[in-house]
């Protein structure tokens, strides 16, 4: 955004709490690698120029990346600012945060999806005896105890974490529910080249659907390494974890799972097979299918005939228990009535119900890639356009100090 805002001459600020990268410096495991290939971080003009497109970076190769965009395009950045209130006034906004305060005709809040864990309300019952963490805490298998442990949630992160923890010799035992299966690779290419090539992945909200539920779906399992594997269920019981339905409540020490695993998995293995039709259909329709290897199909998921539906979390056999039950963003700082019942903030694509306040990187935004670094580009050249032309429909008004401001 401050690029696309740079390119319109439009004068703003950066914001941010901590360094640049901070979410990616300071809040992701040691191991975490993109799960988007190098070449699908496309910022705008800045693209990938390594010599390996297709491989995934590493955490430190993510911040170095960022970091030197915010360089590159010398993004007027103001670090260990953290922003803690945000009031509406007859001129714009006021943006009150620990160093000073910054008065803006416009405010683009760009803090992130993903600030805080989220936690089921069953964790409450969950024994004194055993040790919890979430994605966000969790750095590497060392910093666990030994014994057994319990990966809620089988989206990118809980998969990942899981074969990771269960890799170092701690028994894992995985409990899921709707999920998002898809291969790492497809007919020799990466599944996100066929998403970006197919146009799914430019699917506009306002073309599908139901957007509210579209908008709380799990990230896909997938993971970045070397070799290019598939993390995915059955790769997972092939290691040895074991699998169970959704963890439904723990009541004296007892956790129960929901019966549901089989039918979670078929509608995922379902959603799959859907996926690789049309991406078979539009290969065919781009006369692709001399140059890659033929459609094929899964094997579909494999689930024990009877998975137990409880577990005795007092008997020892369980140290440790991992929430990978997805993130929610922090607007507490916020002042502006926008929020709905559910804590979100109202936009259409971004667009904020708050005359000059626009909203960035949270999931299908403004299409299906808003969530990834990749989405980023597109929605900044829409949102920096509107936000322009607010401000010239605004101009009669008086000019403060800063035009605009991106929070994060
Ligand atoms: C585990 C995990 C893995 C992911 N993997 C990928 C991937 O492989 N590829 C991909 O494209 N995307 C991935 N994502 C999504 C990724 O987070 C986004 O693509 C990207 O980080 C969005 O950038 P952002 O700037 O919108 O948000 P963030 O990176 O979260 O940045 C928000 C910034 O705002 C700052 N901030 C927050 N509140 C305040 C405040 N009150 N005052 C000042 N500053 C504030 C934060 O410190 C932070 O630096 C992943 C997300 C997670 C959680």
């Amino acid at each position: 955004m401050s690029r696309c805002l740079a390119d319109r001459s439009i004068d703003h600020v950066v914001l941010e709490r901590g360094e640049v990268a901070n979410s990616w410096r300071n809040e992701r495991w040691d191991s975490l690698r993109l799960l988007t290939p190098n070449w699908q971080s496309r910022l705008p003009g800045h693209g990938y120029e390594g010599d390996d497109p297709d491989g995934f970076r590493t955490m430190p190769e993510t911040i170095e990346f960022i970091e030197r965009y915010a360089q590159v395009i010398s993004a007027p950045v103001r670090t260990d600012t953290t922003v803690t209130s945000v009031r509406s006034t007859d001129e714009g906004y006021v943006v009150t945060t620990t160093q000073g305060d910054w008065r803006c005709r416009t405010v683009v809040i760009a803090s992130g999806a993903c600030n805080i864990a989220s936690v089921p309300p069953v964790a409450a019952g969950v024994p004194s005896s055993i040790t919890t963490l979430t994605p966000m805490d969790y750095r590497n298998p060392e910093q666990l105890g030994q014994g057994g442990v319990l990966v809620v949630g089988a989206s990118a992160s809980g998969t990942q974490i899981a074969a990771e923890i269960h890799r170092s010799g701690r028994p894992v035992t995985l409990a899921l529910g709707e999920h998002i299966r898809v291969p790492r690779v497809y007919r020799g290419r990466d599944i996100e080249w066929w998403m970006d090539a197919a146009g799914v992945l430019d699917e506009f909200y306002s073309e599908v659907d139901n957007i509210d539920r579209v908008r709380g779906v799990p990230s896909l399992q997938l993971a970045g390494s070397d070799d290019r594997r598939t993390v995915d269920l059955n790769s997972l019981t092939d290691m040895g974890v074991k699998l169970r339905g959704r963890l439904a409540g723990i009541n004296g020490g007892k956790a129960q799972f929901s019966g549901s695993l089989r039918n979670l998995c078929e509608l995922a293995d379902l959603k799959m097979n859907r996926l690789l039709d049309r991406i078979d259909e539009w290969a065919t329709e781009n006369q692709l299918d001399d140059e890659v290897s033929p459609p094929h199909r899964f094997e579909p998921t494999r689930v024990e005939p009877s998975p137990p539906l409880g577990m005795d979390l007092t008997s020892g056999d369980i140290r440790t228990i991992v929430w990978a039950t997805g993130f929610r963003p922090d607007h507490s700082w916020l002042d502006v009535p926008v929020f709905d019942r559910k804590g979100l903030i109202r936009h259409d694509g971004g667009v904020v119900e708050a005359a000059g306040m626009y909203l960035m990187g949270i999931p299908f935004l403004r299409r299906r890639k808003s969530s990834l670094i990749d989405g980023a580009a597109d929605d900044a050249r829409d949102l920096s356009a509107h936000l322009a032309s607010h401000l010239a429909g605004e101009s009669a008004r008086a000019a403060p100090d800063a035009t605009a401001s991106a929070v994060g």
